[in-house]
């Protein structure tokens, strides 16, 4: 709504529209943050007070490669700490997974959880710790009543993607409904994340496009959601602004060690985005790309990404120029020429397929919440013309 004020310049009185903002905040961001080099040698006394026994939630092999795993042994060893190490998490972590990770918990007498990895790691450490303390059953598991007691969680993020560190979503395979679902409470947020950019330097040049495309669509999503406030606008422009500084580099061999650092940066941002706007149409159509056809997370919403903002642009121009303006970008196609760059040959789908991961994304919670809210027949256009 726009209201008028007036102003005085020299003799005249000059009538100007001020846009109303909408100041209205519910900012919540529990999770203490330290980044830098070294952070977690230098900040190994915080370990103490989360508490005497770990359990540490990795997947199979990276966090060991990357010097993560050990990094973190040597700090809770240094606190006298003791830990026991659950690393069977496989990416897009299944119900079954979390529910033994919690049972180890259990059997071990842990008090506090460690999560080291990318999104599969951190969503299902998330997991473990509430179902370490709570009797949910399988049935219940994504009902969202939940009492208020988890074990507290240090969080290492090791790829520059999910923003999990600083989120309280959970998001688990679902079998029973075809799809990926989150957990989402505020219990969950983790109390702690150590953010060393040191431990990208060995992902392969694909999981960081993948995962940096997964951050930039959080920041956009939030800026498309219905829940962006100002300030969740202020943390995804800077978060948008450095993930695009950084993609003409992803075409070569390697980044530098301060584009690791600024995207590690910017997905966290972008994490604190999401935690209180909510992802949109995009997540929920591309985890049918994850959950039938195996896609990575991030290049299922890059695949999507560019036919979505054109979607929104027909209804809603002016927060599709905002977005692009930050990407230094005057059209949506200079942006799917990028995203075409980066992805390389897209995957092709079925007219049965494409239909039928419309009817599951349409029931997903985050359809609503966009500016512009789609219909079945929009998600059937934005899947076609992204993978036909
Ligand atoms: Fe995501």
């Amino acid at each position: 709504m726009a209201s008028a004020y007036w102003v005085k310049s020299g003799k005249m009185q000059i009538k100007r529209e001020k846009r109303r903002m909408n100041m209205e905040l519910n900012f919540y961001m529990p999770t203490k943050v330290v980044m830098g080099r070294e952070c977690i040698a230098r900040n190994a006394g915080l370990f103490s007070q989360l508490g005497s026994r770990a359990l540490i939630v990795t997947g199979v092999r990276s966090a060991k490669m990357n010097g993560s795993a050990d990094d973190v042994i040597r700090a809770l060893t240094e606190v006298g700490i003791s830990y026991v190490i659950y690393d069977k998490v496989m990416s897009n972590p299944t119900i079954d997974c979390v529910y033994e990770g919690a049972r180890l918990a259990r059997i071990e007498g842990v008090d506090f959880v460690v999560a080291i990895g990318g999104g599969s790691p951190m969503d299902a450490a998330k997991a473990i710790a509430l179902l370490a303390v709570q009797d949910i059953s399988k049935e219940e598991l994504f009902s969202g009543s939940y009492d208020n007691k988890v074990l507290p969680m240090a969080f290492v993020p090791t790829t520059a993607g999910t923003g999990s560190e600083v989120t309280q979503y959970a998001v688990l395979t679902n079998d029973k409904a075809r799809t990926k679902t989150s957990i989402a409470s505020p219990v969950i947020f983790p109390t702690v994340a150590f953010l060393d950019a040191k431990y990208m330097k060995s992902l392969s040049m694909e999981t960081i496009i993948n995962t940096g495309i997964d951050a930039l669509s959080h920041a956009v999503e939030g800026m498309l959601s219905v829940k962006a406030t100002v300030m969740t606008n202020i943390l995804a422009a800077e978060s948008i602004r450095r993930i695009v500084a950084v993609f003409p580099s992803m075409k070569g061999q390697m980044l530098s060690d301060e584009e690791c650092e600024s995207l590690l940066y910017a997905s966290m941002l972008a994490g604190m985005v999401i935690a209180h706007t909510g992802t949109t149409a995009v997540h929920s159509m591309g985890y049918s790309l994850t959950y039938f056809k195996e896609i990575d997370h991030g290049r299922a919403n890059g695949l999507l990404l560019g036919a979505f903002l054109k979607f929104v642009q027909r209804n809603n121009g002016k927060v599709v120029k905002e977005l692009l303006e930050l990407m230094n970008m005057k059209q949506i196609d200079e942006f799917n020429v990028l995203m075409d760059e980066l992805l390389g040959e897209k995957e092709k789908f079925t007219k049965e397929e494409l239909l039928e991961y419309a009817r599951i994304a349409i029931k997903a919670k985050n359809i609503p919440n966009c500016v512009v809210i789609p219909e079945y027949e929009d998600l059937v256009e934005v899947y076609s013309k992204s993978l036909m």
